[in-house]
């Protein structure tokens, strides 16, 4: 298998890669956003949950975001691969993740990180707004939170994934065509 954890700040351009590489290397793309914006549309119960951290741009709690992110790969078994996109996001769940791998055999094989300077994730987080209907991305005050979320508990992955030779920075400035051909050079390697 190839599990590939696709990392970068809000706005860096994770789900928009990861809509391409799925294809280009037959991989599941779970995106922990995109499932507890599932969840809240469906009014479930982890969507409720879910809800009053989200639109404050805080994280959610790690016991529950972990159990999800389970659930989400075992309704997978016989994937080739994952693509994961905004999961890990805290030391914990990094660790979870390793040994949750561990039990079936399998590992992440690399961390690929989106590198994009924070003023142009503003503004493009601001466009997104636009269109999106994430009301997370349409106040400032709620997209700085979640930069000070990203910097203070999910920052210091790098060093995690670094410190097991499994990070690999990628420019993340350019057209969307570019930045999936740097990363494709990336997960040829893994
Ligand atoms: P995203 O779509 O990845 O930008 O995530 C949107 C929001 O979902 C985040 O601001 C968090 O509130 C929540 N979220 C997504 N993934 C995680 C995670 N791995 N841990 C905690 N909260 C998460």
């Amino acid at each position: 298998m190839k599990n590939i954890v696709l990392f970068g700040p809000p706005g860096a351009g994770k789900g928009t890669q990861a809509d391409f590489l799925k294809d280009m290397y037959n991989l599941v793309h779970i995106s922990t956003g995109d499932v507890f914006r599932f969840n809240i549309k469906n009014k479930t119960e982890l969507g409720l949950l879910a809800k009053k951290y989200m639109d404050e741009g805080d994280l959610v709690p790690d016991e529950v975001t972990i159990n999800m992110l389970k659930a989400e790969v075992e309704k997978n078994a016989d994937a080739n691969g994952f693509i994961f996109d905004g999961f890990p996001r805290t030391e914990s769940q990094a660790e979870a993740l390793d040994v949750f791998l561990a039990e079936k055999g399998e590992q992440i094989n690399g961390m690929v990180a989106l590198e994009v300077p924070e003023d142009a994730l503003v503004t493009r987080l601001l466009e997104r707004g636009k269109t999106s209907g994430r009301t997370d991305d349409t106040d400032e005050s709620k997209i700085r939170n979640r930069f000070n979320e990203y910097n203070t508990k999910t920052a210091v992955l790098k060093d995690y994934f670094d410190a097991q030779d499994k990070y690999y920075g990628v420019n993340g400035l350019g057209s969307i065509k570019e930045i999936t051909q740097r990363i494709a050079k990336v997960f040829d390697a893994l």
